[in-house]
């Protein structure tokens, strides 16, 4: 999922505040499980001295793109299970059927 801006990924993620970004310290990535190929990662640091992550670093990956992909995707083999084939199903056509009656007349909640 390639939802984030640099902006919002260049925030410390403890304080808010824009992190430094060393640019030294940029690497490419190997492309692998959940990196495209050619991504590149940055390193930032918080340098606010009152935040708990004072010369912490984060990293952020830009993909060739210029989408940066969720910090929670898969990267540094943190993996999640797939959810279950069947459930999925069950969700979806539970969502259709809600879907429905919203179409259907008299199934609408109306405000009058
Ligand atoms: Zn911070």
């Amino acid at each position: 999922m390639a939802n984030g801006t640099w902006v919002e990924a260049s925030k410390c993620p403890r304080c808010g505040l824009t992190g430094d970004h060393v640019k030294a310290e940029t690497r490419q990535l190997s492309a692998g499980r959940g990196v495209t190929r050619g991504a590149v990662l940055h390193k930032l640091y918080c340098r606010n001295s009152r935040c708990r992550w004072y010369n912490t670093s984060w990293e952020v990956q830009v993909n060739p793109d210029g989408t940066i992909p969720d910090p929670d995707a898969p990267r540094r083999g943190k993996q999640f299970p797939k959810p279950d084939a069947a459930l999925l199903a069950q969700m979806q056509s539970n969502f259709q059927a809600i879907h429905d009656a919203s179409l259907t007349p008299g199934g609408e909640i109306r405000n009058r």
